[in-house]
């Protein structure tokens, strides 16, 4: 293992189950990875607990946030504000530790620009048909609003070409595999381990 743990982004279209997936990896399984908790500006729901699913913040203070440059990346989703605070991701790496992400696509793509290194998950839909019966079924929403998703949900699945892996979440408890096994094999990269093998063949010779 290199010394500095592995970044490993969570991402994919709105209604694909990124945060149903996210809650079963981290329930069911016992992760050498931590969850990145984030700074949200949204209301806290019922069942969540701040500190837990989120950091509930103002906009005013999340914009403090933003300006003083502590988020390693923000977007604005639904009138609300998402962000990822960068003091707990780079200390948790620097102290050799993985950091799991589980964001929206626009936050994933500037995680991207600023952190290429980073391993990058596309959860995507089954199908096409399974993909619009979930927006459809949001809420109780016009269709003007319905099709305004679909062509949103379009957009951010063009986005899947930027990613390394691509996990289907036909099934929530497989999926959650497919994520440990695609973080098991980054570990068992040659370049992951490299620094351990070069210091072994200097002691050799
Ligand atoms: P929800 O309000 O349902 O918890 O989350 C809405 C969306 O925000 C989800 O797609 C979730 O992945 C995304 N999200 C959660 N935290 C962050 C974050 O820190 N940054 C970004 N860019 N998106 C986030």
């Amino acid at each position: 293992m290199s010394d500095r743990g592995l970044l490993i982004v969570l991402s994919g279209p709105s209604g694909v189950g990124k945060g149903t997936v996210r809650k079963h990896l981290f329930e069911h399984y016992n992760n050498d990875f931590v969850f990145s908790i984030s700074m949200t500006t949204r209301q806290l729901r019922r069942g969540e607990q701040e500190g837990v699913d989120y950091f509930y913040r103002s906009r005013e203070e999340f914009e403090r946030y933003i300006q003083e440059e502590k988020l390693l990346e923000y977007a604005e989703y639904v009138n609300n504000y998402y962000g990822t605070p960068i003091d707990y991701v780079e200390k948790t790496l620097a102290d050799g530790c993985d950091v799991f992400l589980e964001i929206e696509v626009q936050g994933a793509m500037k995680v991207k620009e600023k952190m290429p290194e980073a391993i990058f998950i596309f959860l995507a839909p089954p199908d096409l048909k399974e993909l619009k019966s979930r927006i459809e079924s949001r809420g109780t929403d016009d269709a003007k609003t319905i099709e305004r998703r679909l062509q949103k949900a379009t957009e951010e699945l063009k986005l899947i070409r930027y990613y390394d892996y691509v996990v289907k979440n036909d099934d929530v408890d497989q999926a959650a595999q497919k994520i440990r096994s695609i973080i098991e094999s980054e570990h068992l990269k040659v370049e992951s381990n490299l620094h351990y093998y070069t210091k072994m063949i200097e002691e050799l010779s």
